[in-house]
């Protein structure tokens, strides 16, 4: 009994870019841009530097960040989280999930979630002593049987996370999913956390499902956010999350122990730069065209696919080429033919029947090119 997380090891993402390193392979695994992000932006943070925000920001975050994020909400959501009370700055999506759960999972809470998901998720709830309560979403389409989800929630049923768009398998959320969930947690004290890190990645004209456009949600929800994905910038872990005034006083009495506050300079130049604020809008549009050109290329391999819905992974069915377990797949590709992607096991209880791998198409034109070359040799 000395260790909290016995089952947990190195997680997939260090483990399948280190092997594509090692093998000099082409690293489509671990979610993130190989392109360079604004110099503007860069410019602003060096300037914040240069002009005195080096010390300590306030706890909540630069004022002046806060503020600009209420203004997107209210532009692009029509609906309105107080700056100061409402919106924190964090490190990352990552610390902020990590907070939420700290700050409301005790002992025994079930918290109800979709597999495949996300790996932050899970280990966090085992940390505090919650049972996670998984429900299996089946590929392609991974849609949800609200139905069977009613029949999870009880009176110990403390939290429920979503994520849409979804990481790992490009799906998103329609408003009768929202509906469903507003009405199953209608008269609880459940707690919905949004992890809406992929909002500004949404294809085919589809509009971003925001637990904020739904009065009875927003009030329960806290909503996740990442500039990294956002703006280029995944080393950074910046990010930040909402949520009405007495859920978000809670958040801070771990935030402020855990963190306290983040990066100032970084903070000062996300402000300045969302002055200016379109920067976000086109980037729907720029990974749709590189979502099309990766799925045009790979038209005629032997992977099957549904195009991604939105984030920029698209999950790849190899059942026609091989019956072996994904993760030997995986490594095997990046080993032998050098091409690296994620097994979609990973994100699902190690499911052997999965025959998914999960591919980033957040890279240069050039980059998805040389990869579709293998995996069309596959
Ligand atoms: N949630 C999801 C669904 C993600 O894909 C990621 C990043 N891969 C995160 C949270 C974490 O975001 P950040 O890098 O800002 O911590
Ligand atoms: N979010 C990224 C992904 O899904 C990876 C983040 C990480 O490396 N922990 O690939």
């Amino acid at each position: 009994h000395l260790t909290k997380l016995p089952n947990i090891g190195t997680n997939i993402f260090s483990i399948m870019s280190a092997l594509a390193n090692k093998h000099d392979a082409i690293n489509l695994s671990q979610g993130f841009p190989n392109f360079k992000s604004d110099p503007l932006l860069k410019d602003l943070v060096s300037k914040a530097m240069q002009n005195g925000y080096n010390q300590y920001a306030p706890m909540p975050g630069n004022l002046e960040l806060n503020k600009a994020i209420s203004r997107k909400f209210e532009r692009l959501y029509g609906t309105s989280y107080h700056p100061e009370t409402e919106i924190t700055i964090t490190a990352g999506a990552t610390q902020a999930i990590f907070t939420i759960i700290s700050a409301f999972i005790r002992q025994d809470d079930e918290v109800i979630l979709f597999k495949p998901a996300y790996d932050c998720y899970e280990p966090a709830i085992e940390l505090h002593g919650g049972k996670t309560i998984a429900i299996q979403l089946a590929a392609p389409n991974y849609s949800i049987d609200w139905n069977a989800v009613r029949e999870k929630v009880h009176s110990k049923t403390k939290m429920i996370i979503i994520n849409t768009p979804q990481n790992p398998s490009g799906t998103v959320f329609t408003e009768a999913d929202m509906l469903a969930l507003q009405d199953i947690t209608k008269n609880t004290n459940i707690i919905v956390l949004s992890d809406e890190v992929y909002e500004h990645i949404i294809f085919d004209g589809n509009k971003h499902q925001s637990a904020c456009l739904y009065p009875d949600l927003k009030a329960r929800s806290f909503i996740t956010a990442s500039f990294g994905k956002t703006f280029h910038n995944t080393g950074w872990k910046m990010g930040y999350c909402c949520a009405a005034k007495e859920l978000m006083e809670e958040f801070r009495k771990v935030h402020q122990f855990n963190v306290f506050s983040v990066n100032h300079p970084m903070q000062k130049g996300l402000a300045d730069y969302l002055q200016e604020p379109n920067h976000y809008l086109e980037l729907s549009s720029f990974y749709q065209e590189k979502r099309d050109l990766f799925l045009r290329l790979i038209k005629d391999s032997r992977f099957q696919f549904q195009a991604a819905k939105g984030t920029y992974f698209q999950v790849l069915d190899f059942s026609e080429i091989t019956q072996e377990y994904d993760v030997d797949f995986a490594k095997r590709l990046t080993i032998e033919n050098k091409v690296a992607g994620i097994p979609l096991s990973v994100f699902n209880e190690n499911n052997k029947d999965d025959k998914v791998l999960r591919f980033c198409f957040a890279k240069t034109d050039e980059t998805l090119k040389k990869a579709a070359d293998i995996l069309n040799n596959i």
